[in-house]
């Protein structure tokens, strides 16, 4: 049994990537989800997760021998991997009464403590066919899809918290803005003398989004036909700012807590919300279970219980650097294995593999490197070789994201008989895996300041691959020359358009520094490895931020 009315912390996350084999999220926002959730499990902090259940995930992506990517449903079977709980509620749309249901993931920590996870489902026989499919598809269809699952999330998740029973609730927790209609929830709720207060009192929330396009918002009239009566006249005048529902705006305006995911995206974040006070919490990534198992091996022998404190991950500075080589080896081996029998990669152990892999936006700049492709061609031949795998996915909808990933796939026929480059496709937890630990370089190319903080780095740290990057996001706190990686261009971020010189640093770097150390100086490049995973491995894991979000967020 779940002690539901124990539980001091609601964890609201419109995606949770909490499985390989559960396809409820899109990309780093909701494995940052997943990867809190383990860890507050492991902490035996007593913590309950809220999200949507998608029954056809985000989409399984298909790459054709052109470089066009295409769409197919995913599909899983919520009936194998949770359990479907008793209770009912229901949330008011457009004026019809819509009943969720609620299904339950057992999140087991290391010391066997149990957190619940909720996914919240309208694909019940009460509801009518249109409101069925609300919960089917993350970040699918128009704006109204969207923002019906948002009230289904942010009011009906409450709303299923109260009917499984958890009184003891005294914060809940936005991860990015898509569940603050919660908080007109608690408002209308709340039997306190000055209602404001109190439910600022009790939320939290985090920003993830450096640019203000980015905020999730809608138009005040298409909000008020779904919501109905729900925004009374009291409200009106902090629900709706210049005809516009900001999701945005009311995590703001309802919490006592507010921070941005690194220290830079803070200051970002003060800049673009003058009046509020916003601190930062750098993101982390779970320990365990992005490290693959040939180093895991390795730390279990020389750093035993590094699992439950990752902190202790710091000695790895006195594993002996053979033994760090052949780990990377091992996971290298994987990767490759994986590549070469999909894909018929024929990429060899020996060659320095590059690899580039998160959602397709066009402000990664997934294509950087082939921004001179003559160039890159020459780089590899005089250095000792070079082979690149990429992956990731564009959102159905955006064109842009599309034709990176195409630009990608044609310039993989301009290098072909000089540079082996795969894409793997399909994106996901599982890929990522392979993909963080199995490469030499992990490469990262956004435009300043858009990276939030990013995570995948972190997640190669941990595998000890050395992370080659432009200084924006977490690698403004991770980055020491030579030590722990390379950065990528200035780290100011008051000049945009220096395209130029970040590809000409990116290229003069893997020239003279990157590719003669890997292959010229393999006692160094080891000494790299070992400082990433010591120093940015010890520290940007999800352990150390669950306890900053206990110590100054949750229960302060
Ligand atoms: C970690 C991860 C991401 C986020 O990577 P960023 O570098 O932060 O963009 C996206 N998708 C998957 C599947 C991941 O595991």
């Amino acid at each position: 049994m779940i002690p539901y009315a124990d539980i001091p912390v609601a964890y609201f996350s419109m995606e949770i990537g909490i499985s390989s084999d559960i396809p409820t999220y899109s990309g780093g926002l909701g494995v940052l989800a997943g990867d809190t959730l383990r860890s507050a499990a492991d902490l035996e902090l007593p913590l309950i997760g809220v999200s949507l259940l998608y029954r056809k995930g985000y989409f399984v992506q298909r790459i054709d021998e052109h470089g066009n990517q295409y769409e197919e449903e995913a599909s899983w079977d919520p009936e194998r991997l949770l359990e479907p709980l008793p209770n009912a509620v229901s949330v008011q749309i457009e004026g019809r009464d819509v009943r969720l249901k609620a299904w339950l993931y057992r999140n087991d920590g290391i010391t066997g403590h149990t957190n619940p996870i909720i996914f919240l489902d309208t694909d019940t026989e009460e509801n009518a066919e249109q409101d069925r499919g609300l919960t089917h598809h993350l970040y699918g269809h128009d704006e109204r899809y969207r923002l019906c699952q948002e009230i289904v999330l942010g009011i009906g998740g409450i709303r299923m918290l109260e009917s499984l029973g958890c009184t003891g609730l005294r914060k809940y927790h936005m991860n990015e803005g898509h569940s603050a209609l919660l908080t007109l929830e608690l408002f209308r709720r709340s039997k306190a003398e000055d209602p404001w207060e109190d439910v600022r009192e009790k939320c939290v929330f985090t920003t993830h989004t450096p640019v203000p396009a980015g905020h999730d918002q809608f138009p005040e009239d298409l909000a008020r036909r779904l919501l109905g009566s729900f925004v009374t006249d009291e409200l009106s005048g902090e629900v709706f700012l210049d005809g516009r529902l900001n999701m945005t705006n009311l995590g703001l305006r309802f919490s006592t807590y507010i921070n941005g995911v690194a220290k830079k995206h803070g200051e970002v974040s003060r800049s673009m919300f003058p009046g509020y006070h916003i601190e930062s919490i750098t993101n982390g990534v779970h320990s365990t279970f992005w490290t693959a198992e040939p180093l895991r091996k390795l730390f279990d022998r020389y750093l035993p219980g590094w699992e439950a404190d990752p902190f202790s991950l710091r000695y790895v500075l006195s594993i002996p650097t053979d033994e760090i080589w052949e780990a990377h080896q091992e996971a290298k081996k994987a990767l490759l294995a994986f590549v070469n029998g999909r894909y018929q990669a024929k990429m060899d152990l020996r060659t320095f593999t590059i690899g580039f892999a998160r959602r397709a936006a066009t402000y990664k700049r997934a294509d950087m490197l082939f921004a001179d492709i003559g160039r890159l061609r020459r780089i590899a031949e005089k250095c000792g070789g070079i082979q690149i795998i990429y992956a990731g996915k564009a959102h159905p909808k955006d064109w842009e994201g599309k034709q990176v990933i195409k630009r990608i796939h044609d310039s993989m026929q301009a290098v072909k008989d000089r540079i082996r480059v795969c894409y793997v496709e399909n994106y996901d937890i599982a890929g990522a895996k392979l993909l963080v630990s199995g490469v030499d370089l992990w490469l990262n190319t956004p435009m300043r300041p858009h990276e939030a903080s990013g995570t995948s780095g972190m997640k190669a740290a941990h595998n000890g691959v050395p992370h080659f990057s432009v200084l924006d996001g977490w690698w403004l706190e991770g980055h020491i020359e030579n030590v722990t990686g390379w950065s990528i261009g200035a780290g100011d971020t008051k000049r945009e358009g220096m395209h130029e010189n970040e590809v000409e640093e990116m290229y003069t770097k893997l020239e003279y520094i990157i590719l003669p150390r890997y292959y010229g100086d393999p006692g160094a490049w080891v000494n790299t490895m070992r400082h990433a995973i010591a120093i940015n491995g010890s520290f940007f894991n999800t352990h150390r931020m669950v306890q900053q979000y206990v110590l100054n967020a949750y229960f302060k």
